[in-house]
This record gives C-alpha cells, sequence and structure tokens, in this order.
C-alpha cells in the first residue's frame, strides 16, 4: 500500500465532543432528545464515538454501513435509519437499526415481516411531508390511516412517532407554524390510536433556529442534527444566529505544494474548454505568483467548498487532483513541500472524508 501523509482531513475529536455537548445541552433545555447525524463524516466510527461522549439520545445516518461501523466501534444507543428504506434492505435495516423513517405501506410490509423472522420488534416513525417535497407522506389522511395500522396490524412494527424533514429539497424553512403543523397531525393520529407517541421528530439542523430563538413548538422532543454539529456554518451564515459558542473549526484540511511558479493569470493560446467540460472565465490580471497543490476536485468537491486559512492567498482553480492557489499577495513565501491549510464546508467535510486518497487525521 502507498504511504501518503497529504493531503490529509485533521478531525479535531475534542472540538466535536464540544459541539455535541453544547447542541445536546441547549435542546435539552427545551425537552428535544438529539439523534447525531453521521453521515456528514461518512460515518466514521471514532467521530461517532464523540457524538456518544457528548450524550447525544441516539445515533442516525442515511447509510447502513456507517450505522453498521458505529455499532462494531462499541456504541450501544438506539439506531436510526434516515433514508426511507430501500426494499432490497429490509432485513439489514431490522438487523442493524432499532428505527427508521417510513413513507410507504410496502415497505412497512416487508419491515414486518423481517422484523418478525428475526424475532424483534423493529420501531417506527412515519414521516409527513410539510412542503419540502422530499420523502413523506402528502396526504395526511392517508397518514393517519397508515399510523393506524402500524398501530394495530403489524405485530412486529411498534409506532414510536411522527417526523418531517425540511429546508433540504424544497429549501422551506422549519418555522414554528411548519413544525405546529406536524405537532397537529401527531395529535390526529393520538386520537385515533388513543394513546400518545413517544417521539415528535421535528427535522435536522434547520429546526435547531427554533431552539436557539425559543419558540419550538412544545410537543417537538426530537430533532436529527448533522452538520449544526459538525460545522455549525449554515446556521451563522444562511440564518444570522450567533453560533460563537461552537467551534465551527472541527475540520482542517491541509495539502501540499508541488509547484511554485510566476504564470500569466490569463490562458495562452485559443480558448477551448477545461477538464469538465467547461469555459469558465478568465481574469487577465498579469503575471502572478502561484502554488499549485496536491489535492483536486476528485477529493473535495468544489474550490467554493473549501477556504485557505492563509491571508492573502487565493483558489483560483482546479482540475481532480491539482488545486492552483494565487499566492502572490500571501503573507509568507510558498515553495514546493510546504503545506497549506483550509476550513471546508458541509459538502467537502462529505467529500474528503468519504476518499481513500485523503488521510485521516484525528488531533
Ligand atoms: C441528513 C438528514 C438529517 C440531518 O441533516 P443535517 O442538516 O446535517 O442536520 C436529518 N434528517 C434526515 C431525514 C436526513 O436525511
Amino acid at each position: 500500500m502507498v504511504k501518503q501523509s497529504y493531503p490529509r482531513i485533521e478531525i479535531n475529536l475534542q472540538y466535536l465532543k464540544e459541539n455535541v455537548a453544547a447542541i445536546v445541552k441547549k435542546c435539552a433545555d427545551c425537552g428535544i432528545k438529539i439523534s447525531g447525524v453521521i453521515k456528514g463524516t461518512t460515518g466514521i466510527p471514532q467521530c461517532a464515538k464523540m457524538f456518544q461522549e457528548g450524550g447525544v439520545y441516539g445515533i442516525a445516518s442515511s447509510r447502513l454501513e456507517q450505522i453498521e461501523d458505529a455499532i462494531n466501534e462499541g456504541i450501544d444507543l438506539p439506531m436510526l435509519l434516515l433514508r426511507v428504506p430501500m426494499h432490497s434492505e429490509v432485513d439489514e435495516v431490522v438487523r442493524l437499526c432499532d428505527m427508521s423513517l417510513n413513507s410507504e405501506v410496502s415497505t412497512l410490509e416487508l419491515l414486518n415481516e423481517a422484523a418478525a423472522k428475526q424475532n424483534k420488534i423493529h420501531n417506527v416513525i412515519l414521516m409527513a411531508d410539510l412542503g419540502d417535497l422530499r420523502e413523506g407522506f402528502w396526504d395526511k389522511d392517508e397518514m393517519v390511516k397508515v399510523a393506524t395500522r402500524v398501530e394495530n396490524e403489524w405485530d412486529n412494527l411498534h409506532l414510536s412517532g411522527v417526523g418531517t424533514n425540511l429546508g433540504c429539497y424544497g429549501s422551506i424553512e422549519a418555522t414554528a407554524d411548519k413544525l405546529d403543523e406536524l405537532v397537529a397531525i401527531a395529535e390526529r393520529i393520538e386520537k385515533e390510536i388513543g394513546r400518545e407517541l413517544e417521539i415528535i421528530s421535528g427535522g435536522g439542523t434547520t429546526s435547531l433556529p427554533r431552539v436557539l430563538l425559543g419558540d419550538m413548538p412544545k410537543r417537538i422532543n426530537h430533532l436529527r442534527v448533522g452538520e449544526g454539529i459538525l460545522l455549525a456554518r449554515d446556521l451563522d451564515v444562511f440564518y444570522g444566529l450567533d453560533m460563537s459558542f461552537m467551534h465551527q473549526d472541527v475540520y482542517t484540511l491541509k495539502a501540499e505544494v508541488i509547484e511554485v511558479k510566476d504564470k500569466p493569470s490569463h490562458p495562452v493560446g485559443k480558448i477551448s474548454i477545461d477538464a469538465f467540460g467547461h469555459t469558465p472565465e478568465y481574469v487577465d490580471r498579469g503575471i502572478r505568483k502561484r502554488a499549485l497543490i496536491g489535492v483536486g476536485k476528485v477529493d473535495y468537491g468544489s474550490i467554493d467548498e473549501i477556504f485557505p486559512k492563509d491571508k492573502g492567498v487565493e483558489v483560483i482553480g482546479a482540475s481532480s487532483d491539482h488545486t492552483i492557489l494565487d499566492v502572490e499577495d500571501a503573507e509568507r513565501e510558498f515553495k514546493p513541500g510546504d503545506i497549506v491549510s483550509f476550513g471546508i464546508n458541509y459538502a467537502s467535510i462529505v467529500y474528503v472524508t468519504n476518499c481513500k486518497n485523503v488521510q485521516k487525521v484525528f488531533v
């Protein structure tokens, strides 16, 4: 196996744990339990462990292999599958997860059979689509009917509650009104089945503003939070919330300089297409000092998602395995072998932690 030190993603586990604990505490003060969503960090078991140590109620992921890794790491918390199950995976869902989010009768039937075969009771949260238009029941009468079937008909399923997801496809804000709609659906179901639901799951990171601003509907008692713990950037940048109580630098991408030269800033010759078939705009700024580093779009996705920590350094372009930095105005002199550090966005955290070419280093 090739031994490489760079590119690497440094993950500050202590910061991660402190972020988990901070969100768990704020939510606990509002009577809300947190399932820590580990998909944003590709379910890295060391990170999943920090969710546990930070005090989450459970662990959640969209992907079964990440939940299995967490179990193998010795994490014995309720495991929640976030992505509505595929028919082809129901046996594994029941084997690995205590609970799943659901929206299809045919899948619930298969989950019930799988649970019967494994002598288990599988817990179900039914999803309501409140307008964001990804998963969930659109017809709420149908949802109430299916809820009563889970309650009465399928012996190896237990109806734990209801949930919703907002701010994913349709960019719909998790306002107090939207979450009141979810509570109203829960209460319709409770009336039908004659008992209280254990869980009313009000969404992910985009529902945290309700907690932080103090207008979360009382009966919401569960959230599934990933980004707001791993990065804590979206609520700051997009919602203008003060997130200074969180570490926004749990993840640092580091890459090595492989070439430093003065070159023209505008390509020389007949312009056609770049490595990805596009023709970007090139601004002519004359001759500039540039550093080439050994990391590229295959590793982190898009150059808009990475932010050099050095003042005066600008990311001007990239191909699959190379990134070009303008270092003309940098505060230090770059030479081959030097290391450059970047803060990265959620999408890039997902990519770099998924990439076997990027070393994972825990600090
Ligand atoms: C990914 C996901 C979450 C967590 O989203 P964050 O924005 O990372 O908090 C919650 N619920 C569902 C259904 C998801 O797919």
